[in-house]
């Protein structure tokens, strides 16, 4: 419809298998909060998107945290008596516990039954764990395969390193009209789990590039940032230039099958909460309320920062069963799935980018639409709903309120007063109010 590019009906389809398969190219990778995974995700998105990858050293200090060693690792596995790889890492790098510290020795079953997590509940799924911040190593395993284990001397092998190096994150900026920026974020630090979070770095970067072929009003600066700590991190390198942030949105698990999410921001009513939360609902998907819970949303909604960032999702953290599993899995995500969560995340920046207030220039009494040629269906929903959207943007374009203002109190969608608007405008009834930042 307006100012970015939704997708039309010829792009449908190849945009969502796109985004799968960029996921799918992406999920061997054993990612973490820093390290060679990172960068070599990172490098695969800017073979697409321009992204500039950042280095901050091991050590430096960001806000209330230190970027910590970096993390790499070669290979795993624990060994039987026979000699036989029970569990390996090169089958499933969810088998190693997230920043585990090297380790080779022969163990018993019982002196390695304490480095050993697997969920009962979900006995054919290998869990994903991490211990990034207490120095510590474990396997991850399927609880069939823990009780497969007999007594005897097993060889235990975490081929790692901890050592000073960098986190690595990646910022695509792309400059608008305007200083004034939308900051659209994902986290990138999971290994092989697809939902959480190779969707969002899939939608990220078709984001980016569909962004980047745009005109845009406002600036645009999409992060692919380690969670926590890569926010923390960009926050405390950007504290200066955070007036321009007009808010945003963090992205996560958008290729499940569950309904579209608006998590809205701790403002609540940030321009981006007030667009998120009519294309959600529109949709038939949720709006919740902010809860200091999720993903880097936490960071950006600190008090000392409070920048309006929401948060949409289709599952929520932790809300599907497949979650931090070895069962968020390629076939969790889907093509449609990822493309709705796309034209939705569209929507929200469209509506960002276009909200306007207009004045009404024959404000006494309705004026006379048949012979301006207004009185006819727009090609909306029907026209006497495009009529009733004409006569709610007449009647409310006083220079107080604006097209999402006029969405909200009439129920009728954005799209279609936009439409109204725009049509109202070439009839010279309406002229737009220049306004400031929103
Ligand atoms: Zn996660």
């Amino acid at each position: 419809m307006s100012g970015i590019t939704s997708l039309t009906g010829a792009t449908a389809g190849v945009v969502g298998d796109r985004m799968h398969g960029l996921a799918t190219e992406l999920f061997p990778i054993c990612r973490s909060i820093t390290g060679d995974g990172v960068r070599e995700t990172l490098r695969e998105i800017s073979k697409r998107i321009p992204l500039e990858l950042h280095e901050v050293p091991s050590g430096t200090q960001v806000l209330d945290w230190t970027v910590p060693d970096e993390w790499n690792i070669r290979d795993a596995y624990i060994a039987a008596p026979d000699g036989r790889r029970v569990v390996d890492f090169q089958a499933s790098n969810l088998h190693v516990v997230g920043y585990s510290e090297p380790v080779r020795e022969l163990m018993t079953l019982d002196e390695l039954r304490p480095h050993l997590q697997a969920d009962a509940a979900n006995p054919e799924w290998i869990p994903y764990r991490t211990s990034y911040y207490a120095r510590s190593w474990g396997f991850c395993l399927a609880q069939t395969q823990l009780e497969e284990l007999g007594d005897g001397l097993y060889d235990v092998v975490i081929d790692s390193s901890l050592a000073a190096g960098s986190l690595t994150y990646g910022e695509c900026y792309l400059p608008g009209e305007r200083e004034d920026e939308v900051l659209l974020t994902t986290h990138v630090c999971h290994p092989s789990l697809a939902n959480d979070n190779l969707s969002g770095i899939a939608l990220l970067t078709e984001l980016a590039a569909i962004l980047a072929a745009t005109r845009r009003r406002l600036s645009y600066r999409l992060l692919f940032i380690p969670g926590t700590i890569g926010s923390i991190t960009w926050l405390a390198q950007n504290e200066q230039q955070l007036s321009r942030v007009l808010g945003g949105l963090v992205v996560a698990c958008v290729g499940d099958p569950g309904p579209l999410t608006y998590k809205r921001s701790r403002r609540g009513d940030a321009v981006v909460d007030r667009a998120g939360a009519h294309v959600a609902s529109r949709q038939g998907g949720r709006v919740l309320d902010f809860v200091p819970w999720g993903w880097d949303e936490r960071q950006f909604n600190s008090p000392g920062f409070d920048l309006g960032v929401g948060c949409l999702t289709r599952s929520p953290e932790s809300d599907f069963a497949e979650y931090h599993s070895s069962a968020d899995d390629l076939d969790l995500i889907r093509p449609e799935f990822l493309e709705d969560s796309l034209q939705a995340t569209l929507a929200i920046l469209d509506i960002v980018e276009q909200d306007r207030a207009f004045l009404n220039l024959s404000p006494k009494g309705e004026p006379q639409l048949g012979k301006r040629g207004l009185y006819r269906g727009l090609g909306g929903e029907s026209a006497a709903t495009d009529q009733l959207a004409q006569l709610w943007v007449l009647n409310q374009s006083d220079g107080g309120s604006t097209l999402l203002d006029i969405a909200e109190r009439s129920g009728l969608s954005f799209d279609l007063l936009w439409l109204a608007a725009e049509r109202l405008r070439e009839g010279g009834l309406l002229a737009e109010i220049e306004k400031g930042t929103p």
